[in-house]
């Protein structure tokens, strides 16, 4: 049996191969496809049941077995898995434009929400949600239109494949090996270690370093060697570009999935790429966006340029006469010990990543009543758990997988994915999967801990995670982030962000067994003063990512096509920072080339209005308060995309959001 067919347990990960992959989607596409034809040849007039449900069922059948086989090849890449992935793709690309080009289906799902009556308010909402993206696929072209839409999407979904391979390529392109151990000074032991093991394992003398994440930030913090920053800077930052490799270079696909997005946003009529995508945002035009993102540029200046004078000041003790980027994260860890004496190596002892789970699964206890069990799977990497999550009436809510280190064949940065979402269709019923993958620094001696940040993004993604477990809506296109706004999607996970900055919370999870100690409050209160840290850099330094995001899918046309020049006008605008013209950033910036955040990077921010805000109703009354976060649970987590964000925010705060307490939070009120 086919092991991404299998429905009735999940899937023996450790045994799927590349030869599973095409006949599991070929299977499930092609009885898809039957159904899809036999609705639209009905004659009976179409209904909740004999139309919503049988491509409901369509849909969960194949973005199940799709999951499955995309989250393989995020985590376990290899030339043949890719060739494999790529030919499913192109297969699942041109089944969704057939589906959401037909028009037949399209005008059933408008007849059903104008003469059923008795809908309920969420079935409802997916039925508009279904319409919108059907117009958003260009069902309303012409036939001759049609055809070129779908030409465009599927062109669309191999350039962004490319731009990921060329990333991941030119990331393991790139080896810097150092024979001579004294040019490593400053840089933590473990990290040189485990430089040392990757040299030796590549039959190499010395220390071999990388650029991805864990090998190239803890360089650019500690390494008293200039040049040695400086060449790691410029290789990270020149990645999947020219100045890198031509092989590699990403500059063709960013040119061509932006001049393709334009013509697409023409075909259906609007006036650039913003208008079309911001269509199932919660923000309506991108003068909205832009304008708070102004709003937060203008709280935020006074503090980064305060941030640099404190920057060019210790420069001095280091001889250091301009400041560069390479020199930037190098100079602030020395001021943040200066300033906090801390330093994240220090606080990382305390953070053992047990230790931090069960912080985690303590504060769901808490305040959601929840019981979370590890219990044994086939995975795809001996490092992956899995746990059971289970209700105060100790029924199963959902499952995860837990994947927390970084491996070679794996893409990187932190994510949440659905494997199986909830739904219940007559008399079947499945409860939520989610996949939760980091990629931290991998265990020593079978040891893991974390630092600081990397708690705060374990906290994230599981936010994610229990956006999309804890779901109480059972029409499968809109239970847990289904249906839900690009803009409120971190909402829920920024949310859980909030919990890394209490003490009560932090004590309890950093008990070091080797010296017998927790952290001390007092090493945690500077924590807590060091959280403000930079936050006036930190926050321009998103708002020039999301401005350029806005800006670049609403000023692009054929007629200006440099993308490079609008991110230079960005920079020009907001940053405080010399960036030097030959940083690369936009050749790596998957999250708008490959991801879903194009036009839609001020998400990050958006969100943290909303999750600030929420998060000061349980400061109110108390941070791990039953009370609080039975409602959060009830009007935000459990509701998915069965009503708006904004309907849901407003049921659970009583009011609009206000972007106060995401200022406060940041220290940027005056
Ligand atoms: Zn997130």
């Amino acid at each position: 049996m086919n092991p991404f067919l299998v429905r009735d347990k999940l899937p023996d990960f450790f045994n799927v191969k590349p030869k599973h992959v095409i006949p599991a989607i070929n299977k499930v596409i092609n009885e898809n496809l039957k159904v899809v034809s036999k609705i639209e040849s009905m004659s009976e007039s179409p209904n909740w049941m004999n139309f919503v449900t049988p491509l409901e069922i369509c849909s969960e059948r194949l973005n199940r077995v799709w999951s499955y086989i995309n989250h393989i090849n995020a985590v376990k890449s290899s030339t043949s898995y890719r060739k494999v992935y790529n030919q499913a793709l192109a297969k699942v690309t041109e089944y969704s434009s057939h589906l959401g080009q037909s028009r037949i289906i399209y005008n059933k799902y408008k007849n059903i929400l104008q003469n059923n009556n008795q809908l309920s308010h969420s079935q409802k909402k997916l039925i508009k949600n279904e319409i919108i993206s059907f117009e958003l696929s260009g069902v309303a072209l012409h036939k001759k239109q049609k055809a070129r839409f779908k030409a465009i999407q599927s062109k669309l979904s191999k350039l962004s494949s490319s731009f990921d391979e060329n990333i991941l390529d030119s990331i393991n392109n790139f080896k810097l090996v150092i024979s001579d151990k004294n040019l490593l000074k400053g840089i933590p032991e473990h990290v040189v270690k485990s430089a040392h093991l990757k040299a030796k394992a590549k039959k190499t003398k010395g220390f071999l370093f990388t650029i991805d994440f864990p090998s190239y930030l803890p360089i650019m913090q500690y390494a008293d060697n200039r040049k040695l920053r400086k060449d790691i800077y410029t290789a990270y930052n020149t990645k999947a570009s020219s100045l890198m490799d031509s092989k590699f270079d990403n500059t063709k696909n960013i040119n061509h999935i932006l001049k393709l997005k334009y013509e697409m946003s023409k075909l259906l009529g609007y006036s650039d790429i913003s208008s079309m995508l911001l269509k199932t945002k919660m923000a309506k035009s991108s003068e909205e966006v832009i304008s708070f993102l102004s709003k937060l540029t203008k709280k935020a200046t006074k503090s980064a340029l305060a941030d640099i004078d404190d920057i060019n000041d210790i420069a001095k003790e280091f001889n250091i006469t301009k400041v560069m980027p390479w020199d930037m994260p190098y100079l602030s860890e020395k001021l943040k010990k200066e300033k906090f004496s801390i330093t994240d190596e220090e606080i990382k002892q305390y953070f053992s990543v047990n230790n931090v789970l069960q912080g985690l699964f303590n504060i769901c206890k808490k305040i959601y009543g929840l019981n979370i069990n590890e219990t044994k799977v086939s995975t795809w990497h001996e490092d992956v758990k899995f746990f059971e999550i289970f209700n105060k009436e100790k029924q199963l809510v959902g499952k995860f997988y837990l994947d927390l280190y970084a491996r070679k064949e794996k893409r990187g940065g932190a994510w949440m994915d659905e494997a199986i979402s909830k739904y219940k269709f007559m008399n079947e019923e499945e409860s939520p999967v989610a996949y939760l993958t980091c990629n931290f620094t991998p265990p020593l001696n079978g040891k893991a801990y974390l630092t600081h940040d990397e708690v705060i993004t374990l906290f994230h993604e599981f936010g994610h995670g229990l956006h999309h477990l804890l779901t109480e809506v059972t029409e499968y296109s809109i239970s847990g982030i289904k249906g839900v706004e690009w803009d409120a999607v971190e909402l829920p996970s920024q949310f859980m962000e909030n919990y890394c900055w209490e003490w009560s919370v932090i004590r309890d999870m950093s008990y070091n067994k080797k010296t017998n100690a927790y952290m001390p409050k007092k090493l945690f209160n500077n924590l807590l003063e060091s959280k403000n840290f930079q936050s006036g850099l930190q926050t321009l330094r998103q708002v020039e990512f999301a401005l350029f995001d806005i800006k670049l899918h609403t000023e692009y046309s054929p007629k200006n096509r440099s993308f490079m020049k609008i991110l230079n006008n960005v920079r020009a605008q907001v940053s405080v920072i010399n960036t030097p013209t030959w940083n690369k950033f936009p050749h790596s910036f998957s999250h708008i080339f490959s991801g879903g955040y194009a036009s839609a990077y001020y998400s990050y921010k958006w969100a943290e209005v909303l999750s600030a805000d929420a998060y000061s109703l349980f400061e109110e009354i108390g941070i791990l308060s039953k009370t609080a976060g039975n409602k959060f649970k009830k009007e935000i987590l459990s509701k998915g995309g069965s009503r708006t964000a904004m309907e849901s925010f407003i049921a659970f705060r009583g009011r609009k959001p206000k972007i106060n307490a995401l200022l406060t939070h940041h220290g940027l009120t005056n």
